[in-house]
């Protein structure tokens, strides 16, 4: 017989306050990728008060991870949040509203801290009850798909090593009170694109004594989206999105050169690969048309799809059920986002799910947006679902 959060429900509502204000500290002092100094010593702080065994400074300084071992014998398992924000300015109007022009938590990362937290803290307060040994990781970065690859290296899954690897993702695209459980893949690849444009700068007014990268940019960028409606299968996805375009200085200048950096996101490893393969010539191809030249970069920082494991997808889906009841659970549709969350997962088997965040009336503003916002009833259901998770999975 499965051991619900529900036995648990007392501690549960006891922290939902203390974990609601939490994350509002959290959302009032966001910090970028890297740069999660404040954060992590919260979650330090925290973690040492709850008497959890801490190792912080990982992953370039602010990855922490808390270690719990129960009173009881049982197995090891991992429980990862992502605690960073992102470059924008908040157009929220709230006492916890972001405090740091320019920086935002804008995914709910903030919210992902204060569940992770309050899981600890419930775990630690219990520990005569909890089978085996929890490790919670809190790593940074996920916004650039940069944080979790360091925090495996550093081995956060090998001392102690654990089994298996859970963990959640709030979600305005679903009601507060739900929760979305997918097997396979669940979240699209991530490749960054550097598109470089170079001409030959000039007057405005003399166009032809110039070569304008501006213009060639713009088919390049135009030209692209065509390479995914026409060289993708209709039954396969892809999304090629440009979101930064830099060139020149002033409005009657021709600019030398032209940058631009967008994102790739795809689930097929063969459609990944045609759209890599074919964009250098594709853009070279067009530049040239305008007597430019243009050079594509597919950046390093590659990240793969998320997929969730069989087993432990179908575990997930049963704690959740027990929790919530069938209707508050299904299996929801891929989505184009991408999480580093992946490395993870391609070290242990695990299950990656959604909580939904989104306010019961009204059209939400999308995660990344400025904005965003949550709906707090959804935390204390991503608390109860990741406690029976643990507290299951830990059973040996
Ligand atoms: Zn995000
Ligand atoms: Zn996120």
């Amino acid at each position: 017989m499965r051991k619900t959060g529900s036995t648990w429900s007392q501690e549960i509502d006891a922290r939902t306050a203390a974990m609601t204000s939490l994350r509002r500290d959290f959302h009032r002092h966001p910090e970028l990728s890297f740069q999660e100094r404040r954060t992590a010593e919260i979650i330090a702080e925290r973690l040492h008060a709850a008497n959890l065994e801490v190792r912080a400074g990982i992953a370039g300084s602010t990855g922490v991870v808390g270690i719990l071992r129960g009173d009881r014998p049982g197995r090891t398992i991992a429980w990862r949040a992502d605690i960073d924000a992102l470059p924008l300015t908040e157009t929220l109007e709230a006492p916890f509203a972001s405090g740091t022009p320019g920086v935002m938590h804008a995914c709910g990362h903030d919210g992902h801290t204060a569940i992770a937290i309050t899981l600890a803290e419930i775990l630690a307060a219990r520990r005569a009850e909890v089978p085996g040994t929890a490790v919670l990781i809190f790593q940074p970065a996920e916004e650039v798909l940069g944080g979790a690859r360091p925090m495996v290296e550093a081995g956060v899954l090998e001392q102690p090593r654990a089994e298996e690897v859970y963990g959640l993702h709030l979600t305005t695209q679903m009601p507060a009170g739900t929760v979305m459980v997918r097997p396979g893949p669940n979240m699209a690849s991530a490749d960054s694109i550097l598109v470089e444009v170079t001409g030959r700068g000039g007057h405005g007014a003399y166009p032809h004594l110039s070569v304008d990268p501006v213009t060639a940019a713009a088919h390049i960028l135009i030209g692209m989206q065509h390479l995914v409606a026409k060289e993708v299968s209709a039954h396969e996805t892809a999304v090629l999105t440009i979101g930064q375009i830099v060139a020149g200085t002033k409005n009657n200048i021709i600019p030398a050169t032209a940058t631009m950096r967008g994102t790739l996101r795809t689930f097929a490893d063969d459609v990944r690969e045609h759209i890599v393969r074919r964009l250098p010539a594709f853009a070279a191809d067009i530049a040239r048309a305008y007597r430019a030249e243009a050079r594509v970069t597919v950046g390093d920082s590659r990240c793969p799809t998320v997929i969730n494991h069989e087993r432990q997808t179908a575990f997930v889906r049963e704690c959740a059920t027990a929790e919530l009841g069938p209707h508050a659970v299904s299996e929801g549709t891929p989505v184009m986002a991408s999480d580093d969350m992946t490395y993870f997962l391609r070290a242990r088997p695990g299950c990656y799910f959604r909580v939904g965040i989104a306010p019961a009336d009204g059209h939400p503003a999308p995660h990344h947006a400025p904005g965003f916002e949550m709906n707090e009833a959804g935390l204390p259901v991503g608390l109860r679902v990741g406690l029976g998770v643990m507290l299951n999975a830990l059973e040996a």
